[in-house]
């Protein structure tokens, strides 16, 4: 009834981008031309790479195509917490490469120094607060998950304060919080899509030449160079960076380690001063919790309550964001919503809509190569790239340069992800995942066992 009430007047499109003052796309590309650089998606990561290559050698002719709009895939949908980490958290990057992490670590730093550098240097305010991210325990049974966090964080020299329920409902008051770690360096929240066309302004300057409404349909290799062909025209070039992330486009083997998920977000009206007081918040922390099947939230600059989390996976990952407007995951969203903020029973929701997440076994970023090394893919950042695809992007283009870093020789610049079972397979997996992951605390039996398995294939899940 609630959940009903708060949905009535939603508007099924991301609150980030309903903006008057959206930039108007740049010309698609008709006819032929040629670049030295090719990027093939303007999300986070090929806008970064087109800054990045430009900054680096300002002579390079750069060209990226984007389908549609910049932003209109996962960069302008995200709950946009950053974080310093580039490998989906500390914890994720000793899971997965134990060997790296204190070149993973120095590198994070690096990276988001780099990222404000760029913010101040080009004057892209995209309302950037940067007080940190608190993690929660939701349930008493999360709270060794979280001490585990907390000795991972403060081993590693992090700036981290453990707290329990009664400190964590001081900062944001939520009956379902038992503890929280407090990570408060050189992370917080942004507006995504106010990014991304900071971003877009600052490639332009540079002389970045930027093509909307110019989808890649296929890619051909001529010797020293390669031809992208598009709707309307055609690109020769001499490298290609495809940062298609989830949408895996550019070669058809890049989707066998890559899958197409989507995640659900609501947004709330603004919330009154009384209403806040209700909730406390005022240190406006990116909050998430520890479960597999998670909840996050964060503030906007005129306090609405972000409030996501929601898997959904449809038959063959297709691109189009209309398919998952029905209203029966975002009424079960809104549910969490209300069990989380109980004492917010008169707000309503002013938009829902949900964006593709780049799902790996690393649950973090890789890089493909093809075409003898004139073409890399750089993406699969599984829910965690606001920050770290300026890092995906900066990797990418090393590797495409043939540069002799030393990073490039770590095993996360070197190896991939493993191979996630095609259609109908990865359709039946998915689902049947996202059900175990709801009912599993409720009902036990095969579905642990399940999440096992899953877990064995190489996704974290229990
Ligand atoms: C719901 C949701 C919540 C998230 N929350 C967070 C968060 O709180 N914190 C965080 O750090 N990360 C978060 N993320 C992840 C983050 O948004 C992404 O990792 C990041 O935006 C990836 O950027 P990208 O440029 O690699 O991909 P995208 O932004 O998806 O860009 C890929 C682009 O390629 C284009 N493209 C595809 N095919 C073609 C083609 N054939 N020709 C030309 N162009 C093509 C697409 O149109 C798209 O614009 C979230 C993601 C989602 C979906």
């Amino acid at each position: 009834m609630l959940a009903d009430r708060a949905l009535a007047n939603v508007t099924f499109y991301p609150f980030w981008l309903d903006r008057p003052d959206a930039p108007a796309p740049q010309a698609p590309l008709v006819g032929r031309t040629e670049a030295d650089l090719l990027i093939v998606g303007g999300g986070f990561t090929g806008l970064w790479a087109a800054i990045l290559a430009k900054e680096a050698e300002p002579s390079k002719d750069v060209v990226l195509i984007e389908a549609e709009n910049i932003a209109c895939g996962a960069s302008g949908r995200p709950g946009a917490i950053v974080s310093t980490s580039v490998m989906h958290g500390l914890h994720n990057a000793v899971r997965v490469f134990p060997e790296d992490i204190a070149m993973l670590e120095a590198l994070g730093q690096a990276n988001i120094a780099g990222f404000l550098d760029t913010l101040d240097r080009h004057a892209i305010d995209c309302d950037a607060e940067w007080n940190g991210e608190l993690t929660v325990a939701v349930g008493k049974e999360n709270l060794p998950t979280l001490n585990e966090e907390y000795e991972l964080h403060a081993r590693h020299g992090h700036d981290v304060v453990l707290m329990n329920a009664e400190e964590t409902r001081g900062q944001l008051a939520s009956p379902l919080f038992e503890g929280s770690l407090w990570a408060k360096k050189n992370s917080g929240t942004l507006h995504p899509a106010r990014l991304a066309w900071g971003l877009k302004r600052a490639a332009l300057s540079l002389g970045v030449r930027i093509h909307e409404h110019t989808p890649l349909r296929d890619i051909s290799d001529e010797g020293s160079t390669v031809v992208a062909a598009t709707r309307d025209g055609k690109v020769r070039a001499r490298k290609v960076l495809l940062a298609t992330n989830a949408f895996a486009a550019g070669h058809d083997h890049i989707k066998r380690r890559v899958a197409m998920v989507r995640d659900r977000i609501l947004m709330t009206e603004p919330l009154t001063p009384e209403q806040m007081d209700r909730i406390g918040w005022r240190n406006r922390q990116g909050v998430y919790d520890t479960r597999t099947q998670l909840n996050y939230m964060r503030l906007t600059k005129d306090n609405r309550i972000l409030f996501g989390g929601r898997l959904g996976y449809f038959y063959g990952g297709p691109r189009d964001p209309r398919l998952d407007r029905t209203p029966a995951p975002y009424k079960r969203l809104a549910e969490a919503f209300f069990r989380t903020f109980p004492q917010l029973d008169d707000i309503g929701f002013t938009h829902a809509w949900s964006g593709p997440i780049a799902l790996t076994t690393r649950m973090a970023v890789h890089f493909q190569t093809y075409h003898r090394g004139k073409v890399v893919y750089a993406g699969g950042y599984s829910g965690f790239g606001v920050s770290a695809s300026r890092f995906g992007a900066d990797i990418g283009l090393a590797k495409l340069n043939g540069a002799t870093r030393p990073e490039l020789e770590c095993d996360f610049a070197r190896t991939m992800p493993g191979i996630i079972p095609p259609e109908p397979f990865r359709y039946i997996g998915a689902r049947t995942t996202m059900y175990a992951l709801d009912t599993a605390d409720s009902k036990g039996g095969w579905r642990n066992l399940w999440l096992k398995f899953v877990g064995k294939l190489g996704f974290p899940l229990s």
